[in-house]
């Protein structure tokens, strides 16, 4: 039998600095190519081998077909002109402590396969409450703690198996069967938060099995955030109809419009009903980097869990979402087997933190490791100017349709998130965004507000200057005036 033919280390040092030096190259071209890809369905793979290859390829080929095949088929939401969904930000520090942890290629799950990898983690966690100035009660010196978890989904999951832990301890039976049918009526779990929130609460409710039903979208104001009113009334009629509220998940920033909930009242009634208190940052909260937007965090000292996405905002290439509780035990409970195979003393000692009891899976990649080379590079001084430029490029886009006659304002202006309208009907915005996103110059997303058609434009990219702003407005114009002028319209 012949060896496998393992790359060698000169060979990875050769095809590794041409990578590296393809990547660069791409940071400095990506503005060229068109943002949202034009590829056809099923066109990547019409042009792949119908079958794997039976005897390795030298790595040029490999990268060969990166340019001839995957590029095409690549949306660049590292383009200064990606202004859809939110950022997804990379970096260079981000991706070399990527590319560094694949290079370790450890697996924290727990503190004993790798004491850095899970010491690094809660320190950086750590720093980001003073950096964001987060409640105390996250920090891991007491009771809480902070986890990089891969997204702010698997977060909401965790938080809501934690909350449904804890409101099913009193009525469980000796089984810890809490919940659902077999508890009897007197156990279901209800679980409320606002029409607008993510999407991932359904989905965690929907995985944690309580059942759809017990999910209350509760309704929102005029700006789009949640009525604490509606909320109490539906705590209230679901205790008298003889159900256990759970979980309240609070947003500070929504997807579809950036509206920031209420959270101080919010954890009122959640302190008062002894409800957990999620609250979902997702986006919204790398703001709080900066002093001027630290309001974003009123009333969050009330919550039982928090999370934001580094991956978004914060320069740290996906997946970086960062979590934390204010009482571990409560989430370790929910989330701890320990079989014999794990056993070691570390654990045994209690001294430790075994980051495999935090989330679902066992297995975890060393992530604090891009987080912890981004802070270094920047510096909380250059995470602060990312944010801060960001804003104010949302800003000035916001003033360009405030003081139009063709679009409004379709929300209050969030912290990098602008949600305008054309003022003619759903159709002429669609037709519009279609024709914006087709033409590859920019890229765009919507939502509905208020029953109607509106377009999102997020600012968050490091690459994205004035220049592109400008040019983003413009065409957006040109583009409604050329509609308007060739179809009547009735
Ligand atoms: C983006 C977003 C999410 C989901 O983020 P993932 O990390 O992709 O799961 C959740 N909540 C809000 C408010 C978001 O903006």
């Amino acid at each position: 039998m012949n060896d496998p033919a393992h790359m060698t280390s000169d060979e990875f040092r050769r095809s590794g600095h041409a990578l590296i030096e393809r990547i660069a190259r791409y940071m400095e071209e990506v503005e060229n190519y068109p943002v949202l890809s034009q590829a056809a369905p099923g066109s990547v793979r019409a042009r792949l081998a119908q079958a794997a290859p039976e005897h390795g390829e030298p790595f040029t080929d490999v990268l060969r077909d990166i340019d001839e095949i995957v590029m095409p088929g690549i949306t660049h939401w590292q383009s200064p002109n990606f202004f859809a969904y939110f950022p997804a930000n990379a970096s260079g520090p981000a991706i070399l402590g990527d590319l560094l942890s694949s290079g370790l290629g450890v697996q924290g799950m727990l503190w004993a396969t790798s004491p850095a990898c899970t010491e690094l983690e809660t320190h950086v966690l750590d720093w980001l409450v003073d950096l964001l100035d987060l409640p105390d009660r996250f920090r891991s010196s007491g009771a809480g703690g902070g986890v990089i978890q891969d997204t702010a989904s698997s977060s909401a999951l965790a938080a809501l198996l934690a909350a449904r832990e804890r409101a099913s301890a009193g009525a469980a039976n000796e089984h810890g069967v809490g919940f659902g049918a077999e508890a009897g009526g007197g156990s279901r779990l209800t679980v409320y938060t606002s029409r607008h929130a993510h999407s991932s609460i359904e989905k965690a409710v929907k995985i944690a099995g309580l059942g759809r039903d017990n999910l209350r979208l509760v309704d929102a104001d005029v700006g789009h955030a949640m009525r604490v009113d509606v909320l109490e009334s539906a705590i209230a009629a679901d205790r008298a109809a003889g159900a256990t509220p759970a979980m309240v998940c609070a947003t500070i920033g929504t997807t579809s419009s950036g509206a920031v909930d209420p959270v101080r009242a919010i954890g009122e009634v959640c302190r008062r009903e002894g409800i957990w208190l999620h609250v979902d940052a997702a986006h919204a909260g790398s703001a709080a980097i900066c002093p001027e937007h630290r309001g974003l965090n009123d009333g969050i000292e009330h919550a039982d869990s928090y999370t934001f996405n580094p991956h978004k905002w914060l320069l740290t290439n996906f997946d970086c979402n960062c979590f934390w509780v204010a009482d571990r035990a409560a989430l370790i409970n929910a989330l701890s087997v320990l079989p014999e195979y794990l056993r070691n003393r570390a654990t045994e000692s209690g001294e430790v933190i075994d980051y495999r009891d935090w989330h679902v899976p066992l297995g975890r990649r060393f992530r604090a490791l891009k987080l912890w080379f981004v802070i270094r590079h920047y510096g909380a001084e250059g995470l602060r100017a990312h944010v801060r430029r960001s804003v104010a490029l949302a800003d000035w886009f916001a003033a360009q349709v405030q003081e139009s006659d063709e679009f409004e304002l379709a929300a209050p202006v969030a912290v990098g998130l602008v949600c305008l309208r054309h003022r003619a009907d759903d159709s002429f915005n669609q037709t519009l965004m279609d024709r914006l996103n087709r033409s590859g110059a920019l890229y765009l997303t919507h939502t509905r507000l208020d029953e109607r058609l509106v377009l999102r434009l997020a600012i968050g990219s490091p690459a994205t200057r004035r220049e592109h702003v400008e040019a983003a407005w413009a065409r957006i114009v040109e583009t409604a005036r050329e509609i308007t002028a060739e179809a009547p319209r009735d």
